[in-house]
This record gives structure tokens, C-alpha cells and sequence, in this order.
């Protein structure tokens, strides 16, 4: 059958749909009218974050199947339109925990060591020792908000740096899920007590917008935030003011409400470290996700 793979998949995901005897196409940057014409007689398709399946383009393609997102939520397929019109929709939700989870301590390292302004000043020439002493994690209270996948995975290996970990997730049991370790409290509880947050919810409507101003009021003035999960959980003018007024001390983040975030204010504060939504994208999270999404859309295609 005729597939088209999209957003650079991993060339192992095209291996083995050809191994599985799918003609795959590859297309890079479709949209709108261009992606129908590309997906003419197509029944499977796969994709990263990229590619945009909207409604318009689903109920233009008669003949697509199946859709696999090859990655965690489905932000780009409108997955309603995708139900009304008889195409299976799929995507791959355990392949970038772990690469989320490493990028999570990443941040707080290099939030906690100033990694990053004490090697720009490097490369200026400056070597400047004292100014950027650091603080350990050891000891510390790491508060994750969202105890699923990739919260987990943080919590994990919070014990390997000494951190103390509490919890907030209405549906996490500490006791019962063999984190007996890991202290289940309530959300207000856990902003009170933790000197590094960290957030790890998907966005959704009772998620949009959650961490505002009286989020931040409630952190100490020493804690920093890290936010790995979705733009749009937190308020990004609330955090612009509880960095730049000192209500909480620095934060990371991986993810904005528009990506890329152009001229947004938040680039310009020195205590926030901001990544392009780096996330997944390692060599291993990219090949999991492609080869189990490929191996959904071969199961799929072959139940047709
Ligand atoms: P998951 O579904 O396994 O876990 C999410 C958890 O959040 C669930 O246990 C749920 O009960 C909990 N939750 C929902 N609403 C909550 C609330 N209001 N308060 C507290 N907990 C709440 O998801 P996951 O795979 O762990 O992914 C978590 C987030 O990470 C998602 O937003 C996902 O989109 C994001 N993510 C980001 C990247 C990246 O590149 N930065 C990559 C993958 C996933």
C-alpha cells in the first residue's frame, strides 16, 4: 500500500515499512493543498510534530486509513475530523520519556551551575569563577507536577542526586504504584515545599493556563521552575513577572504557547533559560518513536 512519511521520520521507520512491502513516499514542509496532492491514493500516513493533519485535509483524502504520530500527543492531527471520517488515528507516547526525563536534569543542572553564562562569558574571554558559584541538588525538594511517563522517569532518577521528590497528580497513588518513596501531596503543598519544580502535565483544558501568578507566589523566592511539558500550561506573562519582579529565582523551559516564540519578553531575561522545544529530539528517542510508530501503521495497514 501506498504510504507517505513525513517531519524527517527516522529512516529505520521507512525501512521497515518497505520491509513490510509498503511503497513509501517522503515529504518534508507539506501543507494545506500540497499535502492532499501528496497523499493522492496514500492509505497510510506517518508523522513527527510538523506536519499539520488538519480537517480540511482529512476529508480531502478519501482514501487515507491511518495516521500515526510518531512522537507523544496529538497536537497536529485533528484527531474529532480524523474519527468523523473513518481514519485511524495513533502515536507513540513511551518513546521520549527517558530523553524528556535526561533534558529535565539537564535544565536544573545547568540552571543550579550557571552552565550557560559562564561558558558565553568563556568564549568572551571572561573567566569569571565567582560570580557563577552554584548550588547542589543533593538535599534538595524536587516537586513534580504530573506523575505520568516522563514524571516518573524524573522521579526515578531524582533518588540517584539525593532529592528529596514529592508529587502532585490526582491520579497517583505513591504507596500502591511501588514509589512508596516519593510523597503524594497537594499541588498547593507542593509549591510551598519544593525548591525546584518541575511540570510534567499534558495540555489540555483543565490544564491551560494552571500555573499563573498564584502559582508562582505560592514557589519559595529561592525555587526555580522547569517546564518540559506543553506551551500553554503556564501563563507566559506570569512568569515573565515572577522572573523579572524575583518572585521565584530562575526557571527553564522547553516549550512556549507559539512556536518559535519570536519576540517574546521572556528571551530577554537572564534568569530564564530557553530551549527550541528540544525535548525528544535525541538520536534514540527519534528511532523509537519512528520504528514503533511504523510497526502501528504495518498493523494497521494489514487489518484493513
Ligand atoms: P502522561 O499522560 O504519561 O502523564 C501525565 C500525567 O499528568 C498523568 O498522570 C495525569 O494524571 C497528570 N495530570 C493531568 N492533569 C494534571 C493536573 N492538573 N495536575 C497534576 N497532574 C495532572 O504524559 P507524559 O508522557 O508523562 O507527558 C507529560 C507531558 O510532557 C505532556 O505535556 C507531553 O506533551 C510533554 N512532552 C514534552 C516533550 C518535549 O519535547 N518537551 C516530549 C514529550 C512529551
Amino acid at each position: 500500500m501506498k504510504v507517505l512519511a513525513c517531519d524527517k521520520v527516522d529512516g529505520a521507520a521507512i525501512a521497515m515499512l518497505r520491509a513490510a512491502g509498503h511503497e513509501v513516499s517522503e515529504g518534508n514542509a507539506l501543507k494545506g493543498a500540497d499535502l492532499v496532492a501528496a497523499l493522492a491514493g496514500v492509505r497510510g500516513l506517518l508523522v513527527r510534530g510538523a506536519t499539520k493533519v488538519t480537517a480540511d485535509v482529512l476529508r480531502a483524502c478519501p482514501d487515507l486509513a491511518a495516521v500515526v504520530r510518531a512522537g507523544t500527543g496529538l497536537d497536529n492531527v485533528d484527531v474529532a475530523a480524523a474519527k468523523e471520517c473513518g481514519v485511524r488515528v495513533m502515536n507513540t507516547p513511551n518513546a521520549n520519556s527517558v530523553s524528556v526525563a535526561e533534558l529535565t536534569f539537564g535544565l536544573m543542572l545547568a540552571l543550579e551551575r550557571h552552565v550557560v553564562p559562564a561558558a558565553s562569558d568563556l568564549r568572551r574571554g571572561v573567566w569569571e569563577k565567582s560570580r557563577y558559584q552554584g548550588r547542589e541538588l543533593c538535599g534538595r525538594t524536587l516537586g513534580v507536577i504530573g506523575f505520568g511517563r516522563i514524571g516518573r522517569e524524573v522521579a526515578t532518577r531524582a533518588r540517584a542526586f539525593d532529592l528529596t521528590v514529592i508529587a502532585h497528580d490526582p491520579v497517583f497513588d505513591s504507596a500502591s504504584e511501588g514509589f512508596g518513596w516519593v510523597k503524594s501531596v497537594s499541588r498547593d503543598e507542593l509549591l510551598a515545599a519544593a525548591d525546584i519544580v518541575t511540570i510534567h502535565v499534558p495540555l489540555t483544558n483543565g490544564t491551560r493556563g494552571s500555573f499563573g501568578a498564584r502559582e508562582f507566589g505560592l514557589m519559595k523566592r529561592d525555587a526555580i521552575l522547569v517546564n518540559c511539558s506543553r506551551g500553554g500550561v503556564v501563563v507566559e506573562s506570569a512568569l515573565h513577572d515572577a522572573l523579572a519582579h524575583g518572585t521565584i529565582r530562575a526557571a527553564a523551559t522547553d516549550v512556549f504557547e507559539n512556536e518559535p516564540p519570536g519576540e517574546s519578553p521572556l528571551l530577554a531575561l537572564a534568569n530564564l533559560l530557553p530551549l527550541p522545544h528540544l525535548g525528544a529530539s535525541t538520536a534514540e528517542a527519534q528511532k523509537r518513536a519512528g520504528t514503533e510508530a511504523a510497526q502501528l501503521l504495518i498493523e494497521a495497514l494489514a487489518a484493513l
